[in-house]
């Protein structure tokens, strides 16, 4: 009987491949790999593992398809990994349905990282806090049927669209949603022009709810991409 984390590694470079690999065995993760993107799939279906992290450009399939694929049975957190040179694609992944993203070249700190956040993820997710009316991270609580929220208690006012923000966020705690997945579920359409005007709701939204908005503990900046709702460590969610 194990309760190890398990993680798909889908990689076809076998020197970044035996990095990952190399990495989950001295974290005390389980682990199985994949080359391809058939494999890839398999995997997922016969060992359903925690957390997938796929790399964006293998040999056989499109990592967007696969994503899709494995989104039709399973949420568990997907985090790709690609070139600098994808930025697209990698938007595309996170559309499609992958919760994060890491480029190459990276540390074997950052990869730990953000196995971290998709596990309090994960957690978070399989919680009977799911689905609960009231929304609790950190300091931050929303009470959806009320429609207020709250830091340390005290209720913030804020405007609707801010408050629509703040859930759409919240509701996709510990995923990066990007600018174009915003747009379109806050104001029902998408112009890359809008982005800046995100920018400038963005900043207003974090004045009211962060101690230091230029250090942000709830919503993190990911430049050129979107944001995300951090999932803050509480005592439930043991690692
Ligand atoms: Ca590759």
């Amino acid at each position: 009987m194990t309760n190890k984390v398990s993680v798909l590694i889908v990689e076809d470079d076998r020197a970044i491949s035996n990095l990952m690999t190399t990495t989950m065995r001295t974290s005390g993760y389980s682990y199985h790999t994949a080359a391809t993107g058939e494999l890839a799939i398999l995997q997922a279906v016969s060992q359903n593992p925690d957390i997938i992290i796929l790399d964006l450009g293998l040999p056989d399939m499109d990592g967007v398809d696969i994503i899709k694929k494995i989104r039709t049975w399973s949420q568990n957190p997907i985090i790709v990994v690609s070139a600098r040179s994808e930025d697209k694609d990698k938007i595309e992944a996170l559309d499609a349905g992958a919760d994060d993203y890491i480029t190459k070249p990276f540390s074997v700190e950052e990869l730990l990282a953000r196995i971290r956040v998709a596990i309090r993820k994960m957690h978070y997710d399989t919680s009977s806090q799911k689905n609960d009316p009231v929304f609790q991270n950190g300091g931050l609580r929303i009470d959806y049927a009320a429609g207020c929220a709250y830091i340390d208690g005290d209720q913030v006012h804020l405007t609707p669209i801010e408050y629509k923000l703040l859930c759409l966020l919240s509701r996709n705690v510990g995923k990066v949603l990007t600018h174009n997945y915003i747009l379109k579920e806050v104001w029902g359409s998408v112009l890359e022009s809008d982005t800046p005007s995100l920018r400038v709701f963005m900043a207003t939204l974090r004045k009211k709810i962060e101690k230091n908005p230029s250090e942000p503990e709830y919503i993190q900046t990911h430049i050129g991409v979107g944001y995300r709702m951090i999932r803050i460590k509480g005592e439930q969610d043991a690692e």
